[in-house]
C-alpha cells in the first residue's frame, strides 16, 4: 500500500472562531519560534494571520491555482519570492555611522511582506470593514500536496490524520507547492526540500495542544479528534455545523474549520441610520466559506440573544470556552 492510498484511523481537527481572533499574531510568532527559525526558513510562516479582504500571504495566493477540479488534480503556480516577502534589515549602520540624514530605512526596500496590507480592508467609512483570518495547513482529507508528490514523500499519519513531509524522501520537485491551493507548502532552498506545518505532532503525541492553539491570546482555537463526540470540535463542526472550511470549492476537504465573524455591528444607510445589514457583507463571507454562513449567522445571533436574555445556550458556552481544557480534546485511544 502506498502513502497515497492510506486513510487515517482518526482525524485531528482545528476550529478557529473568527469572532474572537484579535489579529495579535501571537500564534504566528509561537509557530515561527518553534518550527521555522532554521536555515532557508526566513520567509516561512507555517502559521500566518492575514487581513481579509486583502492580498494575503503569499500575495494573491487565492488565485495561484491547485487543488481539484471535477475530481482531477490541478497544478497551480509556484509563488515568486517577493510574493512571500524577502527578509530585510534596517540600515542602522548608514544612519548611525555614516551620518545619513534620512530616518532609518529598511534595506533593500521591501515590496511585500506578510501582513503587507494589514487592517486596510475594504469599503469606505463608516462602512469600512475587515477581519483577521488565521491560516495554516488544513491537514486535508484529500491533500492535493500528497497526491502531487511523485516521490511518496508526503503522507497522512494513521493515528491523527496530520499531513507531513518525510524530509529524507523529498527530492525538491516542488509539486506539492504548486498543487496546494492554500499555498501552505514552502520551498526551502537551503535543504532543497519542501517544508510545511507538521500539526505540532510531537506535542500532540504527548496529549499537548499545538503551540498556535496553546498561545492563542484570543482563546479563539479549538482542537480535537473529530470522532470524539464530547469534543468541542465535533459539536461545532458536526453537530451544530457552525464551523466551516475555507474555500471548500478547492476540493481538498480541509480539516481546519472557521466560525465566521458574524457577531459584529450593522452598516449605516445613506441617511446615517443603522441598517439591518451586517457590517461584513454576506457576499464576502459566502465567497470564503460558502452559502452556509447565512444560516450560521441567524443561528449564532439567536443563540447570543438567548444568552443575553439569561437563558441557556450550549453553543455560546462552548464558543466562550471558559476553561481551556474544554476547547481541547487530545486523548489518544
Ligand atoms: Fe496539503 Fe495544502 Fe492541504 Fe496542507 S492545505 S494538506 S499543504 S493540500
Ligand atoms: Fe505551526 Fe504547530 Fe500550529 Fe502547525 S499546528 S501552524 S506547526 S504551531
Ligand atoms: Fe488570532 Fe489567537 Fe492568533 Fe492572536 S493568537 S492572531 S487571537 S488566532
Amino acid at each position: 500500500m502506498t502513502n497515497k492510498s492510506k486513510t487515517p484511523q482518526r482525524q485531528l481537527v482545528f476550529v478557529i472562531d473568527l469572532n474572537k481572533c484579535i489579529g495579535c499574531q501571537t500564534c504566528t510568532v509561537a509557530c515561527k519560534k518553534l518550527w521555522t527559525a532554521g536555515p532557508g526558513q526566513d520567509f516561512m510562516y507555517w502559521r500566518n494571520v492575514e487581513t481579509t479582504p486583502g492580498k494575503g500571504y503569499p500575495m494573491h495566493w487565492k488565485s495561484k491555482g491547485g487543488g481539484y477540479k471535477n475530481g482531477a488534480l490541478q497544478m497551480g503556480d509556484f509563488p515568486a519570492p517577493d510574493q512571500y516577502g524577502v527578509p530585510f534589515d534596517f540600515d542602522f549602520f548608514g544612519r548611525l555611522f555614516e551620518g545619513k540624514k534620512d530616518r532609518v530605512k529598511p534595506s533593500p526596500a521591501p515590496r511585500s511582506a506578510p501582513n503587507w496590507d494589514e487592517d486596510q480592508g475594504a469599503d469606505d467609512y463608516p462602512n469600512n470593514f475587515f477581519f483577521y483570518l488565521p491560516r495554516m495547513c488544513n491537514h486535508c482529507a484529500k491533500p492535493a500536496c500528497l497526491e502531487a508528490c511523485p516521490e511518496d514523500a508526503i503522507y497522512k499519519r494513521e493515528q491523527d490524520g496530520l499531513v507531513v513531509i518525510n524530509q529524507d524522501y523529498c527530492l525538491s520537485k516542488k509539486s506539492c507547492i504548486k498543487a496546494c491551493p492554500y499555498a501552505k507548502s514552502y520551498y526551502n532552498s537551503v535543504t532543497e526540500t519542501a517544508n510545511k506545518c507538521i500539526g505540532c505532532f510531537p506535542r500532540v503525541e504527548k496529549g499537548v495542544e499545538p503551540v498556535c492553539v496553546a498561545q492563542c491570546v484570543g482563546r479563539a482555537m479549538h482542537v480535537g479528534f473529530i470522532d470524539d463526540e464530547a469534543s468541542s470540535v465535533h459539536k461545532l463542526v458536526k453537530l451544530w455545523k457552525v464551523a466551516m472550511p475555507l474555500y471548500p470549492e478547492f476540493g481538498t476537504e480541509p480539516n481546519v474549520f472557521y466560525v465566521p465573524p458574524i457577531l459584529g455591528s450593522n452598516r449605516e444607510d445613506n441617511d446615517g441610520e443603522i441598517s439591518g445589514k451586517p457590517r461584513i457583507p454576506f457576499e464576502h463571507l459566502i465567497g470564503l466559506f460558502g452559502s452556509g454562513v447565512v444560516i450560521t449567522h441567524d443561528l449564532l445571533n439567536a443563540e447570543r440573544n438567548r444568552k443575553i436574555a439569561g437563558q441557556e445556550s450550549e453553543i455560546m458556552d462552548v464558543l466562550i470556552g471558559r476553561r481551556s481544557a474544554d476547547m481541547m480534546s487530545l486523548s489518544i485511544t
